[in-house]
């Protein structure tokens, strides 16, 4: 694909802005620095499609912050090939950089529409996963057990179906807490019924809607 030179420089910007900011993993630092983000976002907001924060893409969401979306696929410490479930597919940019990882990637979206656009940009940009409308907070126990979990919107409390959709090894990485702030969780699956739980630095997200998430019972 033809690609589109005003964004060469700004890209390359963005990915030593988040190594300044402490991410590391170069695997991840490629990812960033190869994937479109201007080509997910209204024409109108591509002057800002490589600054480091999050951007509306309609239905009242976001796509996320680059350096969240590198944060938390850090912190999933994905190996090639490994089986990762998405929680809040929004606008594909999670999604596309667990693919460039060599992940096999599962992603649930509650909003059709966002779904929708979000599989044609896969699509379009040459990236494979599995994508469906649902609600998240149930996981997606089909495909289960997975290496990692990847939740992309704020929630409540842990759902306790994604904790048990988790492989033995398999990590969560989920913000938790109240519509304000959350802090960010991963919970690494050591054995049957064994968890490590490790809290790691406050972030700001989307409110994870469903009946394991606000607004459930
Ligand atoms: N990963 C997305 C990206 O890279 O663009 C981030 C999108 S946004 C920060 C969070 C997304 O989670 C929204 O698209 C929202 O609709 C979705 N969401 C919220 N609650 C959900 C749920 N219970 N199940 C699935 N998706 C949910």
């Amino acid at each position: 694909m033809q690609e589109d030179r005003r964004f060469v420089r700004p890209r390359k910007q963005l990915v030593e802005t988040l190594r300044k900011k402490g991410i590391e993993d170069e695997r991840v630092l490629m990812a960033i620095g190869k994937i479109p983000r201007h080509k997910l976002i209204d024409t109108a907001l591509h002057t800002k499609a490589y600054n480091d924060t999050a951007l509306p893409i309609g239905m009242g969401q976001t796509i996320s912050q680059p350096f969240t979306v590198a944060a938390q696929t850090e912190l999933l410490n994905i190996e090639k090939g490994e089986k990762i479930l998405e929680i809040g597919t929004g606008s594909g940019y999670q999604c596309m950089v667990l693919c460039e990882l060599g992940a096999d990637v599962y992603s649930v979206e509650r909003h059709k529409e966002l779904y929708h656009r979000a599989k044609e940009a896969l699509h379009e940009l040459g990236y494979r996963a599995m994508l469906k409308v649902g609600d998240g907070t149930l996981g997606w126990s089909t495909y289960a057990p997975y290496d990692g979990i990847v939740v992309t919107a704020g929630a409540p409390v842990v759902p306790d179906d994604l904790v048990q959709q988790l492989a033995i090894g398999g990590r969560l990485v989920i913000p938790v807490g109240d519509d304000t702030k959350q802090m960010m969780l991963r919970i690494t699956r050591v054995s049957e019924n064994e968890y490590e739980r490790e809290e790691l630095a406050d972030f700001k997200f989307v409110p994870l809607i469903g009946e394991k998430g606000w607004g459930g019972s």
